[in-house]
């Protein structure tokens, strides 16, 4: 339980990856504060095992991440009712697969907007908290795609690519602060994000669902195999030990070998 007396606050962790986080968080016993959108019972069911799971509370807040002030109010609201928050993970994050000349502008802003800005509005929020305390970990699920493109995916790519410029410069900007700032970068995540592009992809591609898995998705992936919800989270959690503490400003990956290649 080396995380007890922490509070960790994970964006988009309703679901997927964020999910997986909050539950590592919460075993290592983090008060934990989970946000994203979803059923409401099914959120409150979570919520409630994870409370169980830490024994030092477990919050939701529905903060939309499009949303800047909704941002800051959740950041703050941790700090009021949970204290920190000592860990932040930028994870919430959308998709959306077209060509760029029909890519749709509402499409490419919300994702700007999901997966790049609402980091920035959380770690101005959190590290003046974070400061006051000497010590504090920013995480961000980035992607292999903050690496490397794929076609289809501009908007995707272009924010994942400046999520790990905006955490390479915070990094340097804490670095004497005890807070470090690192991004993971998965490749691809048997979760509702990547089975809900498969029908665009088959579109866009024209291609069947199991051409889409094995020649677009795993043909990415040396190992074959999709990276699971809980490594990403174990890796998260290590990033949380002191013995993490030297590891700040990069770009972590656990892809399967893909941006080996
Ligand atoms: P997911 O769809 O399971 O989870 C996304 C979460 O973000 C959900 O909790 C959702 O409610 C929340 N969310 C979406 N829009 C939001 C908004 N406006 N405000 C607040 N919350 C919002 O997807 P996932 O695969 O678990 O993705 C999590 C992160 O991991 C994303 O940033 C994604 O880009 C990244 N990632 C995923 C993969 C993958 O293969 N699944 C690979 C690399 C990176």
């Amino acid at each position: 339980m080396f995380l007890k007396g922490k509070t960790a606050l994970i964006t988009g962790s309703t679901s997927g990856i964020g999910l997986a986080y909050a539950k590592a968080f919460a075993a290592e016993g983090a008060a934990v504060m989970i946000n994203g959108f979803g059923d409401a019972d099914a959120i409150e069911a979570e919520r409630a095992g994870l409370t169980e799971t830490s024994g030092a509370g477990a919050l939701y807040d529905p903060a939309d991440m499009t949303k800047p002030g909704e941002i800051a109010r959740m950041v703050a609201r941790c700090h009021a009712e949970l204290g920190g928050p000592d860990i932040v993970v930028n994870n919430a994050g959308i998709q959306f697969v077209s060509p760029v000349t029909e890519f749709p502008k509402d499409k490419w802003d919300a994702i700007i907007a999901i997966n790049l800005t609402s980091a920035f509005h959380v770690m101005q929020a959190a590290i003046p908290h974070m400061r006051v305390k000497r010590w504090g970990r920013i995480i961000s699920t980035a992607s292999a795609h903050s690496l490397v493109a794929s076609p289809n995916k501009a908007a995707y790519v272009a924010a994942k690519h400046g999520l790990a410029g905006l955490s390479k410069s915070v990094a340097l900007e804490t670095a004497t602060d005890g807070i470090t700032v690192n991004c993971i970068s998965p490749g691809y995540v048997w979760t509702p994000l990547v089975e809900n592009q498969i029908p665009d992809t088959m579109k866009a591609r024209g291609l069947t669902r199991e051409q889409v898995i094995n020649d677009v998705l795993l043909a990415a992936q040396p190992t074959k195999q999709f990276v699971t919800p809980e490594e990403v989270a174990a890796f998260a959690l290590f990033l949380c030990r002191d013995e993490a503490a030297s590891i700040t400003g990069a770009n972590l990956t656990a892809d399967g070998g893909w941006t080996a290649a």
